[in-house]
């Protein structure tokens, strides 16, 4: 009886003031999660389309596959181990998977290259403007698109397929890169992928 009594004591002398503190803590956490999902919104919508000025020409990025997963990031401090080679290497590029394989061009711009390369395979290369380019390696041999070909971003280039001899172990993926002033780049820099 005398233990609830004190309780009762209490809330008599501090009540109130326990009952703003909950009203306090709750109101922040309700705006903290309104701000926190508002900044999610905010990435999302911007990794789909995210519009970014390459020199003074203003580039609108879209994915290189719908609902492409990575299979294999890009990296040029981290030794990835090659199944192919069976050796440690860096990775110039990013592997993707797709249900549908379908390789599409990631912004406006003109193909200038279709080769079947040594290394990975059939391979296109799309320049956006004169410092940045990109390239879809490891495709079949079906191409959509020829050398000279405008392209806008989305248009569809081929299938990928596992003709990169140096990444066959790997199976079927896209090998995409991204090369800025003659540099293979991270490609993360203006696509967002999700890991698988
Ligand atoms: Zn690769």
């Amino acid at each position: 009886m005398e233990k609830q009594n004190k309780i009762v004591q209490w809330f008599k002398k501090y009540g109130t003031y326990a009952t703003a503190a909950v009203l306090v803590v709750a109101i922040a956490g309700v705006i903290l999660v309104t701000g926190l999902s508002a900044n999610v919104q905010k990435v999302n919508t911007s990794a789909k389309n995210p519009v970014v000025s390459v020199g003074t020409i203003p580039l609108t990025f879209s994915m290189p596959m719908a609902n492409a997963q990575l299979l294999k990031d890009y990296s040029s401090e981290e030794l990835f181990f090659s199944k192919t080679l069976g050796r440690w290497e860096f990775h110039d590029g990013i592997d993707l998977v797709s249900s549908d394989m379908k390789v599409f061009a990631v912004a406006d711009g003109e193909v200038v290259d279709v080769e079947n390369s040594s290394l990975y395979g059939t391979t296109i290369t799309i320049k956006h403007t004169d410092g940045l380019s990109s390239v879809y390696g490891s495709l079949n041999s079906t191409v959509l698109v020829k050398e000279g070909d405008k392209v806008k971003a989305g248009t569809e280039l081929g299938a990928a397929d596992s003709t990169a001899t140096n990444e066959a172990a790997d199976g079927k993926h896209l090998h995409f890169a991204m090369i800025e002033n003659n540099k293979k780049i991270d490609p993360a820099n203006y696509l967002e992928f999700e890991s698988k």
